[in-house]
């Protein structure tokens, strides 16, 4: 086998008791993310993963692209493997590093010793390899403080490992370890990076979207699609909850003063994404909020629009700059589709003067003509859902 990928796990490792099963669980995401690139043998031993191919046929490189976005995993790099002697460590080094090892100034050699049996000390392991690689390179220089390149060695109970420039991972926890949420996903910038940092968390994530034919096109809707597709990577699958807005939308147009359309609509997104979520037994209503940034974001429309739903309303980018959130929408890479130039329900009859600072009681009030009940069911039945899977 020439080359294979480590992956180093997360503070999952802290949790104790439930290790295990955040292991498992983790185990199982890496699996199902590696499917679509070959065959490849998964173990974990003392916090790091090995990712080993099977056979020539499988993709290293685009598996290892893939781990990049696996929640759990802090660190990853490629290693190649090698027997446990030290000169069959030197010789991998110059191999597998030689291009790295011919352009590097100044370089370190660290090793991590698992197996306590191997006849040498890691500092002594270190000073072999190192000072023959200074032999063998005249260019390089050692540099145990600020080094260009760290050659890693690995002595591990079945095998040693080879390896330079590792890499953070997507860090967080696994994917599942922390329950289930419904996120009201938008075309926007930032209902994606609300969701893809709850998901972060560990949290599986269904997708609610509400959708206004013909008020908004078919293209909006694709691209929200496109949206979830995205993040499916860094998500696993992914169910999209395409709920018809439309009717209810007219209806308020008709029935709520106009000041508080915006609000009062907002109220029956939350409505509908409470049923969903007790339909898949999720325990949380995410959305892309930012305090301050839209008439429809102060803490009193917030207070109205969480009125609705008994869940907790989890708002991760409350806090943050759209600087902010664009950046990690670029990471994540969200942007460029979150710009594309398509309407969001959100702003069919969008009044012109929204109250800034609704109450409750007025809210309500408002609400009072509507069968609300009716309005929440019908656009509950009439949900098509669109199933996301990796690789597809
Ligand atoms: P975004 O960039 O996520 O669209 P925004 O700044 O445009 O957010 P709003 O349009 O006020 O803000 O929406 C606030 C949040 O409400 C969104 O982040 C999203 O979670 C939810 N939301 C808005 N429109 C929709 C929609 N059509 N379907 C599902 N959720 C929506
Ligand atoms: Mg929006």
């Amino acid at each position: 086998m020439n080359e294979m990928i480590l992956l180093k796990l997360g503070e999952m490792v802290l949790k104790g008791l439930n290790r295990r099963s955040f292991e498992d669980k983790l185990k199982g995401n890496i699996v199902r993310r590696l499917r679509p690139c070959g065959d490849f043998r998964v173990y974990t031993r003392q916090s790091t993963t090995y990712v080993e191919p099977k056979d020539e046929r499988a993709d290293v490189e685009g598996a290892y692209e893939a781990m990049k976005k696996v929640f759990g995993v802090v660190g990853l790099s490629l290693a190649r493997p090698c027997e446990k002697d030290k000169d069959a460590m030197l010789k991998t080094a110059m191999e597998y590093l030689d291009d790295r090892l011919r352009t590097a100034k100044t370089f370190k050699v660290e090793t991590r010793r698992a197996d306590k049996s191997f006849p040498m000390t890691s500092i002594q392991l270190s000073q072999y390899v190192g000072g023959e690689l200074d032999e063998a390179y005249p260019n390089l220089k050692v540099d145990v403080h600020n080094p260009e390149l760290t050659v890693y060695l690995e002595v591990r109970d079945y095998a040693a490992y080879v390896h330079a420039d590792p890499e953070l991972g997507a860090g967080g926890l696994p994917v599942g370890t922390t329950g289930r949420a419904v996120s009201l996903l938008s075309g926007g910038i930032d209902s994606p990076v609300a969701s893809w940092m709850v998901a972060k968390r560990g949290v599986a994530l269904d997708m609610v979207h509400f959708y206004s034919y013909p008020y908004t096109s078919p293209e909006a809707k694709e691209k929200v699609l496109e949206l979830a597709r995205l993040l499916v990577p860094w998500c696993g699958r992914v169910v999209v909850h395409v709920v018809p807005f439309t009717a209810i939308q007219e209806e308020l147009r008709r029935k709520v003063p106009e000041e508080l359309f915006t609000i009062v609509m907002r109220r029956f997104m939350m409505r509908i994404a409470d049923k969903v979520a007790h339909r898949i037994d999720a325990h949380a209503i995410v959305t892309g909020e930012s305090l301050g940034q839209v008439a429809s974001q102060t803490m009193e429309a917030m207070g109205c629009t969480g009125a609705v739903t008994g869940l907790p309303v989890l708002r991760p980018c409350v806090g943050m700059d759209k600087e902010e959130i664009i950046r990690i929408a670029r990471r994540i890479g969200t942007l460029e589709t979150s710009i594309l130039p398509y309407e969001d329900c959100c702003t069919v009859f969008t009044p012109r003067h929204p109250r800034l600072r609704p109450t409750r009681a007025e809210v309500e009030r408002a609400e009072e003509g509507l069968d609300i009940e009716a309005m929440v069911q019908q656009a509950f039945d009439q949900i098509e859902r669109v199933i996301l899977n990796l690789g597809a």
